[in-house]
């Protein structure tokens, strides 16, 4: 009795692993190659132009007027804009976008003056983007102008040198375009630290680099927790012009499930 009982146990395991075996043969290759095809969600259209901002972006600066921006100082925003161009009013302080952001793909023209006479380093029309009010990505005119390379535009200021120098020469529009993913805190702590991609001219300086805290002119850096915040413009005193700056705010990506 006892034999009898594997007996069937062993052809009922027999009978039903042939049975699998046969469903996964009669399917298709058509039918087995849907089984990884993932129909939703559907990506949102966006319409792109040269020199336009995406569909969807969040503009900033279209090159009529200074609508989207604060001073830091409070009140109006006071850099002058002319012939579609921001530029920066120096001693009007940074300004500040209204808008507060998370993490979010930027794109920003910048323009340092030709005339360099008796400029050097840092003070060779040096301006700044900040992320989140905290994040420098500096900019400056860092053709043929020798400074400390963490501080060089590209750079995450005072935090990463950036791989390589494509900067055009002064009196030329540079682009950048920036991927930044903020930071991530639960309370006081910091449980994921931010990212920075920058491309220059559209050469990547920046790879996925880590922000190891909030820029420091002195000393090293370090996170203090906080929400989403404006984009924040430096006013350092040169006049550094910028135009067609606009922001988009970063989704999440659907991963294919094979569990
Ligand atoms: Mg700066």
């Amino acid at each position: 009795m006892k034999k009898m009982t594997k007996t069937t146990l062993l052809s009922g395991l027999a009978l039903s692993l042939a049975s699998t075996a046969s469903m996964a043969k009669e399917l298709s290759p058509e039918e087995q190659a849907a089984k990884s095809e993932v129909w939703e969600p559907v990506p949102a259209m966006v319409e792109t132009a040269p020199g336009k901002a995406p569909s969807d972006a969040v503009v900033l600066f279209d090159g009529t007027d200074l609508s989207a921006f604060e001073s830091l100082k409070g009140g109006e925003a006071k850099w002058t804009v002319e012939d579609g161009t921001l530029t920066v009013k120096p001693g009007t302080g940074d300004i500040v976008s209204k808008q507060s952001f998370c993490s979010v793909q930027l794109h920003a023209e910048w323009k340092t003056p030709e005339d360099v006479e008796g400029l050097e380093s840092q003070q060779r029309n040096n301006s700044g983007i900040f992320l989140q009010q905290r994040y420098e990505v500096q900019v400056l005119d860092s053709y043929n102008n020798k400074t400390y390379p963490n501080g060089q535009a590209g750079s995450i200021y005072k935090q990463a040198i950036p791989l390589v120098n494509p900067v055009n020469p002064p009196g030329e529009w540079q682009s950048y375009d920036i991927i930044f993913n903020a930071p991530e805190f639960d309370g006081d702590e910091l449980v994921k630290p931010g990212y920075l991609t920058v491309l220059i001219n559209g050469v990547l300086v920046q790879n996925h680099t880590e922000i190891l805290g909030k820029t420091e002119w002195i000393g090293g850096p370090s996170y203090e927790a906080h929400g989403c915040a404006p984009i924040q413009l430096q006013d350092h005193s040169n006049p550094v012009s910028f135009r067609n700056i606009w922001v988009r705010e970063i989704g999440q990506n659907t991963l294919t499930d094979f569990r």
